[in-house]
């Protein structure tokens, strides 16, 4: 059973969604409107200049600071950089991928400054309220109403231009999202349906083409990242959280390692499985699971992903110390070495 006898809770949080093609065009200015911002620091990314350009002209002289240094895993120094950028704003208006949600969610972190999200990803960080940072080769993560956007604006025309290997492995980030929220440690019935919804609009946008297959992918981001910020992480995002601070891409890294921990997970938890299996139309989740992403061309192990094999032993160690105590199966230091050399090798 996933959710068994074993006595659960569900907190509904609270922000406002947006959802359409052609949204972050149109409903933009009305989004800052409704925050009641007169000024805004807009963060995006310096490699999306034009397009972000282009969506905040509507708004005017009401952006009266930018921050474009955006970098994966939010460094303190970032973090440090756009609280500086956000002096004398009412709104954080964030257009970009989990990093540039991120360095929003830094300055919201201290400020207590609304943020009005349009994420350009899968990667459903706007609608949790986890924050993180990372100094060196460690990230530190906490969660926080006040970084929770106030409002995302979902626009399927944003994420239409992602080079297909991003989209792939982002949509797959997402799906780890889902998997997960089925044995995370505030799993509930609520998020068990939002994650296996997450799971068949997630299957389908990978099936599918153009703006179609876009408004199929953001909507599946949209549940996963509804269901993981409800349900927590578990062993796979504590894992991916790990291997984060050595270095490793994020999106791709989720992608690899999902189904080696959905069939470790597997005996304890059949009923996820079975769920996972009937979101993507077949009978056995972790094959189903395995078929998709290699069909997507995921690489099969972490190794190809440039982790070297004398880093392992600290993946396990770091990894060990953070695993939640009600795993669906047991999670010794033995069993973990076994699941972390098998997804490092792709067996
Ligand atoms: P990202 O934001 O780093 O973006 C990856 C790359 O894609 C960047 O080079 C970016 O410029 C580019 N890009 C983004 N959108 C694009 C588009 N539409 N077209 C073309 N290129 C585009 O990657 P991500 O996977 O979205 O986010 C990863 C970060 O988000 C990590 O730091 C992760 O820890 C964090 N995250 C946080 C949460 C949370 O709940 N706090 C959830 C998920 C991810």
């Amino acid at each position: 059973m996933v959710q068994g006898d074993r006595v659960h809770t569900y907190e509904a949080l609270p922000g406002r969604v947006v959802f359409g093609v052609g949204a972050a065009r149109t409903e933009l200015a009305a989004e800052v409107d409704r925050l009641g911002a007169a000024k805004v620091l807009l963060i995006a990314s310096r490699h999306d200049g034009d397009r972000v350009g282009e969506l905040a002209e509507p708004l005017g002289d009401r952006v009266t600071a930018t921050f474009t240094d955006v970098r994966e895993h939010v460094p303190v120094a970032t973090a440090e950089a756009a609280r500086a950028a956000a002096a004398g704003v009412d709104a954080v208006l964030a257009i970009g991928g989990g990093s540039t949600i991120g360095a929003a969610k830094a300055v919201a972190l201290t400020t207590r400054l609304p943020v009005l999200a349009v994420p350009t990803t899968y990667a459903g960080s706007e609608v949790t309220p986890v924050w993180g940072t990372s100094e060196g080769d460690r990230k530190t993560t906490g969660t926080d109403l006040a970084v929770l956007p106030r409002t995302v604006v979902y626009d399927p025309e944003l994420t239409v231009s992602l080079p297909d290997e991003l989209a792939v492995a982002s949509a797959l980030n997402a799906m780890a999202h889902c998997v997960e929220a089925f044995w995370a440690p505030r799993r509930n019935p609520i998020s068990s349906v939002v994650a296996e919804e997450g799971v068949r609009s997630l299957a389908a946008g990978l099936a599918g083409e153009g703006l179609a297959r876009a408004t199929d992918l953001l909507r599946g981001a949209w549940l996963a990242g509804t269901a993981f910020a409800v349900a927590g992480t578990g062993l796979h995002h504590k894992l991916a959280h790990v291997l984060g601070g050595f270095g490793m891409p994020h999106a791709r890294t989720h992608a690899v390692l999902l189904p080696h921990v959905l069939a470790f997970t597997a005996p304890g938890a059949p009923e996820a499985v079975e769920r996972i299996g009937r979101a993507l139309g077949t009978d056995d989740g972790v094959a189903g699971l395995r078929a998709l992403g290699a069909r997507a061309g995921v690489p099969a192990g972490l190794r190809e992903l440039g982790l070297a094999a004398d880093q392992l032993d600290e993946v396990v160690a770091r990894t060990a110390a953070v695993v939640p105590a009600d795993h669906p199966v047991p999670v010794d230091e033995a069993a973990l070495a076994r699941l972390v050399r098998n997804a490092w090798e792709g067996a």
